[in-house]
């Protein structure tokens, strides 16, 4: 027969051993629970910052932005303001955008198209080919590319085959539709399209700043150069379907400097140079303006300049 109080003891003594554990226990639990959710809370704050970081616009993203809002008429505070114009100064200091000072026709020199009769003087690379397959680059002359080409092959006179080979190398007119006949703003084509053989070096237009060069998109690997124009206006050549690039974002370049060669990255059926120029919008990085149906022409002169026309515009002396 047990003692009354030995027993209570007992009991109380296994009951604190048993507390002692489950505090223990619950110590335990505790930390793990209070460590595995700490960790959490740091990966979520660390992940919230990650997603701060990436939502928050770059300096030059801010000033541009807060630039092209006040060119639209858009007010921003007065913070927002003093922000803009300090990373105004560091955007000044970073990204110098060049003046435009003179244009030059991307290429010096186009393969003389309508005298070759065979696929295989056609499928030549550039590197393939001497310079008697080659002539100047011919003009643009709307009045002679929406001559039908079946009146200039039949007959085929010595005469067509300049006509024949600008119809060619102009294989899509500004704003044309996919047609070797087709006139301007009969489509939605955004640009001009210049057939020329694979490997073609490609001379940047103007002097500027390299904002683009990734293969992405219906426009492969494509190189865009913004321009700062002496009216404070920038614009944007886009230049498509390249095989190689020899630049990078951030590049200054010099009128004339090659910044790529003819591919056929992206969409397309045949080697050539898709040739745009942008008028600023307000994305940054600029996209190219790639309108989904026919715009009107007033549409088109809202975003974008015929690409020739601004070459001969800006040259020092006669182009194309
Ligand atoms: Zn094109």
């Amino acid at each position: 027969m047990e003692n009354p109080n030995t027993s209570d003891r007992k009991f109380w003594e296994t009951l604190r051993r048993k507390r002692f554990h489950f505090v223990v226990i619950l110590a335990l639990v505790t930390t793990v629970l209070s460590m595995t959710i700490g960790s959490n809370l740091f990966q979520g704050d660390l992940l919230n910052y990650q997603i701060v970081q990436m939502n928050s616009p770059s300096a030059r993203r801010v000033s541009r932005l807060e630039k092209r809002q006040r060119k639209h008429g858009i007010s921003t505070g007065p913070s927002v303001s003093f922000l803009g114009d300090l990373l105004g100064l560091m955007e000044e200091g970073g990204e110098f955008i060049p003046v435009l000072q003179k244009t030059v026709f991307p290429v010096d020199r186009i393969p003389n198209w309508g005298a070759m009769r065979t696929s295989d003087q056609w499928d030549r690379t550039y590197a393939q080919m001497t310079d008697a397959d080659f002539v100047p680059v011919p003009r643009y002359d709307l009045s002679q590319l929406t001559i039908p080409m079946s009146s200039l092959t039949h007959p085929l006179l010595d005469t067509n085959i300049p006509i024949i080979t600008a119809k060619l190398f102009y294989s899509t007119r500004y704003f044309a539709a996919y047609s070797v006949d087709a006139n301007e703003y009969t489509g939605m084509h955004s640009g001009l399209d210049l057939k020329l053989p694979i490997g073609t070096p490609i001379h940047a237009i103007g002097n500027g700043l390299v904002a683009y060069a990734q293969n992405e998109g219906a426009l492969g690997l494509h190189v865009i150069i913004e321009h700062k124009l002496a009216s404070g206006e920038d614009v944007f050549s886009v230049y498509g379907h390249f095989s190689s690039v020899a630049v990078k974002v951030g590049d200054q370049v010099a009128v004339g400097q090659v910044i790529g060669t003819v591919g056929m990255t992206g969409n397309t059926t045949a080697p050539h140079l898709h040739l745009q120029v942008d008028r600023e919008t307000e994305t940054d990085p600029h996209m190219p303006w790639t309108p989904l149906y026919a715009p009107t022409k007033e549409q088109v002169a809202k975003w974008s300049i015929n690409p020739i026309t601004f070459i001969q515009d800006h040259a020092e002396k006669t182009s194309p």
